[in-house]
């Protein structure tokens, strides 16, 4: 394969492919140089083509013909003719960091696919480290911050995720009518969202009509101290979740029929139509397969009827129509006290 071929794959202004070091299926690894010859010398501006040393940079770039792409780059080190200072030569189609270097154009696919995967995702898929991936999402977070702080957004969304299974949160801002990312913050607290709302500016701020978050005490301060004007609304989502737990909990209980190990441990029956159960009543696949296997478990038929009024308090026009649905699952609970809704009946009651 000749070098020049290499190149004109690359598609890299001013870089030469020397040679291929690794040919593989999945990798490709190339010693690639810049094609310059002579450079001008920072300290005086007087031109050298002095090389003193060469130093090898790891530099990851796109993925060529699905590859997983390496370009070792051989940075000289120029000694001034003129004015003798020893200086290392930049690339304009590299983006040098602190320990990982990317290529320009690799940096510009990042920043889009981490706002469509997760950074666990990216950090596999270019063989990435996983902190270099979060540094670069943050700074281009305030970077989008900056540029569209100006521009007017009517519902906000607030959702807090984790980047890694059960640690480092991020609090993600997501503009609710055009769906785009507004920022990404560290940490999923009050502090976090004010300091990304008040990053926006007082006019922003008054812009937004909606908000809407899981309802978590984390975020209710920032919101009521920042968005007091706004409606604040529950994620849909995050609240059924919420109300099904205890009907979950109480299915997991009553289902197991054996020890851990035995076969079958749950009651067939219960267990395939644990989907099902979650539905609200008015869904079509609600039929009569349901109501065979709540007809002689009283506790869960009790747990499914007051999952149906929660569902009923979240889909109410009115608020008579809420009380009315709030009225019947209290009394519900009164009836069949399950000690699995012990705990939201308190929340609801409050
Ligand atoms: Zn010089």
């Amino acid at each position: 394969m000749s070098p020049d071929a290499m190149t004109i794959r690359l598609h890299l202004r001013r870089m030469r492919v020397v040679r291929v070091v690794v040919d593989l299926i999945e990798r490709l690894v190339l010693e690639v140089a810049d094609t310059r010859r002579v450079v001008r010398c920072g300290y005086c501006g007087f031109r050298t083509g002095r090389v003193h040393d060469r130093r090898r940079v790891k530099v990851h770039d796109l993925a060529c013909q699905g590859r997983a792409t390496l370009l070792e780059w051989i940075r000289r080190r120029f000694e001034c003719d003129t004015c003798g200072e020893r200086f290392l030569e930049d690339h304009p189609e590299i983006v040098l960091g602190r320990r990982t270097h990317v290529t320009r154009r690799l940096a510009r696919q990042l920043v889009r696919d981490i706002q469509a995967m997760s950074i666990r995702e990216v950090s596999r898929r270019y063989g990435l480290p996983w902190h270099y991936l979060m540094a670069t999402t943050l700074g281009w977070s305030e970077l989008v911050a900056v540029k569209r702080r100006r521009r007017r957004c009517r519902v906000l969304l607030v959702d807090e995720t984790s980047l890694r299974r059960g640690h480092r949160y991020v609090t993600v801002l997501i503009n609710g009518d055009t769906g785009e990312t507004l920022g990404i913050v560290k940490h999923r607290n009050a502090a976090a969202l004010s300091g990304f709302l008040v990053a926006q500016g007082h006019r922003w701020m008054r812009g937004v009509r909606v908000v809407v978050s899981d309802g978590s005490t984390s975020y209710r301060s920032a919101i009521q101290q920042h968005l007091g004007h706004a409606t604040h609304v529950l994620d849909r989502f995050h609240v059924a979740r919420w109300f099904a737990t205890g009907m979950i909990e109480v299915r997991r209980r009553i289902q197991r029929i054996g020890d851990k190990g035995t076969r079958p441990a749950f009651e067939p029956e219960i267990f395939r139509s644990r989907y099902l159960q979650l539905a609200r009543y008015d869904h079509p696949d609600t039929d009569a397969r349901l109501g065979e296997v709540l007809a002689h478990r009283p506790e869960l038929e009790a747990a499914w009827r007051m999952l149906q009024h929660l569902y009923g308090i979240h889909v109410a026009a009115t608020d008579d129509q809420a009380n009315q649905a709030l009225g019947a699952f209290i009394n519900t609970y009164r009836d069949h006290p399950l000690l699995e809704f012990e705990k939201l009946t308190e929340t609801l009651l409050e």
